[in-house]
């Protein structure tokens, strides 16, 4: 069966055809960095107008890509499109785009959950035996899961306030970096030493917080960097306060990963979201040889229409699919279990 997927709930724009949940036949994603970078981050209503602009020249060019490959648009026989979470004005361009394409080629479409799209995105690389951890980390999103299925995942820990890209985000703009921060500070921290300033871990354990990171504390400390975290010795440079921001922020999450690894006994990772590019997670997690570490690409661990056409492809097998009544949601339903 051939899926459409459709994705629009940020500052992407893409739309795929995937094959059976798998094969990607074509995939295009747009992105808008450019548009946001003036403000060091994604301002809502910029991103839903640009999606406006953008959907159409996108679609184009995914059936343009698809046509090379002998798929016309008659043989798509489904469509699936992200609904939930992410911002309400991007999510409804896309929404809106798959009911009209939904009516106009009277072929059915699902509205999917973004989150499990993320964590399905590995599957479209390679097949992943279930159960494993699923890490996803980006600007929206810092969480540890349970994922037992496509649609079978139990969110263990999460971020109780800012999401760990957005840490990384936020510390890039204060020191004039840059946006996006992630790979800025990455580079720059690659020249420090990650010693340099004893920034502050989040204690946070008790109270049914086994599995939760925080990263509010943790950016304040770096933003504020006073002396006290300074180890007086190592210079002051931007490289030093990159490097300990970094070992932390990364730090704290995996001890929260192999304190889930060594609950479930499960030692089959998938990481996926913008984070899972960071250099210090994928080293650290590398130095592991009896767990199984999964990556995908940089293209699916971003946002992307080819994770929503493979999870979509699961549902409208099985006849799960939407009206053109659905709407959108920024958020998630029924948190710990999604
Ligand atoms: P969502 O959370 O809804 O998936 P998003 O657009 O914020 O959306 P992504 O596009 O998956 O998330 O990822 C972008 C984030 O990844 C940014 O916060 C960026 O700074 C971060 N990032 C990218 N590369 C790196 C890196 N090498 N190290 C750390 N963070 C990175
Ligand atoms: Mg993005
Ligand atoms: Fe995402």
């Amino acid at each position: 069966m051939l899926v459409l997927g459709i994705e629009s709930s940020c500052d992407e724009c893409s739309f795929a055809v995937v094959e059976n949940g798998r094969k990607i036949i074509s995939h295009v994603i747009a992105t808008q960095i450019e548009d946001h970078k003036p403000y060091n981050g994604v301002v809502p209503e910029i991103a839903s107008r640009r999606h406006v602009e953008m959907i159409t020249p996108v679609y184009r060019q995914t059936m343009e890509l698809a046509a090379e490959q002998g798929v016309k648009p008659s043989d798509i026989q489904g469509i699936g499109v992200t609904t939930h979470p992410g911002l309400s004005g991007s999510l409804v361009v896309g929404l809106n785009y798959a009911k009209a394409l939904s009516y106009a080629w009277n072929v059915p479409y699902v509205g999917v959950n973004h989150i499990l799209a993320h964590l399905y995105a590995p599957q479209l690389e390679q097949e992943i035996p279930y159960p494993y951890l699923g890490l996803l980390v980006s600007g929206g999103h810092t969480m540890i899961t349970l994922v037992k299925g496509y649609q079978d995942i139990q969110v263990l820990g999460a971020s109780i306030d800012d999401a760990c890209g957005e840490a990384f985000d936020k510390v890039a703009k204060h020191y004039g970096l840059g946006y996006p921060g992630g790979k800025l500070i990455d580079d720059l921290a690659m020249q420090g030493n990650d010693r340099a300033f004893a920034f502050p871990f989040a204690n946070l354990h008790k109270g049914g917080h086994r599995y939760d990171v925080s990263y509010s504390g943790l950016k304040n400390a770096v933003i504020n960097q006073l002396d006290t975290f300074w180890d007086g010795k190592s210079e002051k440079s931007v490289e030093n306060i990159c490097a300990s921001f970094q070992r932390v922020a990364i730090t704290s999450l995996l001890k929260k990963l192999y304190r889930a690894v060594e609950d479930t006994g499960i030692t089959t990772i998938v990481a996926g979201g913008g984070v899972a590019a960071n250099s210090y997670l994928r080293k650290s997690l590398e130095e592991h040889p009896d767990y199984q570490v999964y990556f995908p690409g940089m293209e699916l661990c971003t946002d992307n229409g080819a994770m929503i056409a493979g999870i979509a492809y699961h549902y409208l097998k099985e006849g799960n699919v939407s009206g053109l009544d659905a709407g959108v949601s920024p958020r998630v339903k029924g948190f710990r279990k999604i």
